[in-house]
């Protein structure tokens, strides 16, 4: 098959960038290795759930303006988080008010350094010694839940931004799932004449300038005058020989490089269906009630939790990211339940066998484990925008480069991230 435009990855990105093409009157065709449109976002009843749960991205996270005008247009409404939020440290469950007390003075310090430099280095020079353990300990375990990094990689200067944004946005979630906006989008795309084929993973693209050819795992064939890859940031960084691994003919080592000093931190969520709400009563089997949980921060080994209030659905998410999820991305299922089931028993005061027996559906959904994502979203490293300008630099007029990886901005590692940057590439191949 021969087309004007190859699109490799039909996740946010390639998604919109197919449909503007399309939409522009231009031969596109879209690939996609999976058998579902998506990419990281993925809603679904998998796992025998009663009700679309996410795998992948859940919520808006603050302005995003891009993606709240796709959902307009897509008729798709959002609803606000609700419920209070707890904090579990050494078994005893409080209300959390606040991201932590000594936030202040960590901005203050954060905005008087002059020079950037990983947090774990950061902490050690100004909160080093016994009396800001407890602090030290909260940073880097917010740095490694939230932004799913490694504390000694992930950029001070980013998180002292992130920081001092405004923290009391709320993070609403499109009704019935992300994975609408996706199926609308790739709708768009076909009526404006967009081909789409999925289960079509490319294991390596030869190119010359004019010209695209891919070759696939299935056995077929693709060329193309030009290709945008919105494959993620995991993908650039897979080493020859391993799971997910693109190869590229001839080899772009500088694009390859900058891929490897991003940073792609890793998650693995945890989807429970129990029979009731049973988080909210105290019986003789479960003494530590969390009536009207929205999110649980804690010290246990799967430390973040939330509902779908104000839906009453009896689910919950547990939520492991950054180094920890790192280990544990060749645990099997089976023990990372388990390891859920103990952490939550901890939570609240029952067990988990107690937890199994009202236990209706589970599914793990390790990212890290995915050779077609290999992580889960980006974060940024010291020099971080020289790098994605790097990586995201189009080559001879022939290959060019979107995706959340590549996005440079206040929206890293979102939905948003990966619009924004599938909009740009697709001006880009129409100028
Ligand atoms: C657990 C988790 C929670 C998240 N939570 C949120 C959230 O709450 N809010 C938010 O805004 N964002 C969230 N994100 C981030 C958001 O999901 C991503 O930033 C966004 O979906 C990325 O879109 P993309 O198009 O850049 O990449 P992807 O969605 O990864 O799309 C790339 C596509 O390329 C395909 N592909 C890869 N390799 C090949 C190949 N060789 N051949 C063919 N196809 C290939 C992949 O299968 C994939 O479909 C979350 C992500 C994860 C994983």
């Amino acid at each position: 098959m021969h087309t004007d435009i190859l699109i490799i990855g039909a996740g946010a990105a390639g998604l919109l960038a197919a449909r503007t093409l399309a939409r522009a009157g231009r031969q596109v065709v879209l690939i996609e290795g999976r058998n579902r449109l998506g990419g990281r976002i993925h809603t679904s009843t998998d796992g025998g759930f009663s009700y679309p749960m996410e795998g992948g991205a859940e919520f808006l996270h603050g302005e995003v303006p891009l993606t709240r005008q796709l959902l307009q247009e897509a008729g798709i409404a959002c609803h606000d988080t609700a419920g209070l939020n707890y904090e579990v440290a050494d078994g005893q469950a409080q209300p959390a008010e606040s991201f932590f007390d000594d936030m202040p003075l960590l901005l203050e310090k954060l905005h008087a350094l002059s020079e950037d430099k990983v947090l774990a280095d950061f902490l050690d020079q100004y909160f080093s010694g016994d009396a800001h353990r407890a602090m030290r300990e909260q940073v880097t375990r917010f740095a490694e839940g939230y932004d799913a990094a490694d504390a000694q990689r992930v950029s001070a200067f980013a998180l002292r931004d992130e920081w001092s944004g405004n923290g009391a946005e709320d993070s609403p979630r499109p009704e019935g799932g992300y994975s609408r906006l996706m199926e609308w989008l790739a709708q768009e795309a076909q009526q404006a004449g967009a081909q789409l084929l999925l289960n079509t993973i490319v294991e390596e693209i030869r190119w010359q300038p004019g010209s695209v050819h891919c070759r696939c795992a299935n056995g077929s064939a693709l060329t193309a005058a030009r290709a945008l890859l919105t494959v993620p940031l995991g993908v650039w960084q897979a080493e020859r020989g391993q799971p997910g691994y693109l190869a590229l003919e001839p080899e772009l080592p500088k694009h390859r490089a900058a891929a490897r000093a991003l940073g792609f931190g890793p998650v693995i969520k945890v989807l429970l269906e129990f029979d009731t709400p049973l988080w909210q009563e105290a019986t003789v089997a479960l003494t530590q009630p969390l009536p009207e949980l929205g999110f649980l921060f804690s010290d246990a080994p799967i430390p973040t939790w939330w509902s779908q209030l104000p839906d009453p659905r009896p689910v919950l998410t547990g939520w492991l990211a950054g180094p920890a999820a790192h280990q544990r991305r060749l645990t099997p299922e089976a023990d990372l339940l388990r390891e859920a089931l103990s952490s939550l028993a901890y939570l609240l005061g029952t067990t988990p066998e107690f937890l199994r027996k009202q236990l209706r559906a589970h599914r793990i959904v390790n990212w890290a484990a995915d050779p077609l994502a290999g992580g889960a979203y980006a974060y940024a490293t010291l020099d971080a925008a020289t790098h994605r300008a790097t990586l995201s630099s189009s080559v001879a007029g022939t290959l060019f480069i979107a995706g959340e990886g590549v996005y440079d901005g206040p929206h890293i590692g979102t939905v948003e991230a990966a619009f924004a940057s599938g909009a740009e590439a697709a001006r880009q191949l129409l100028q």
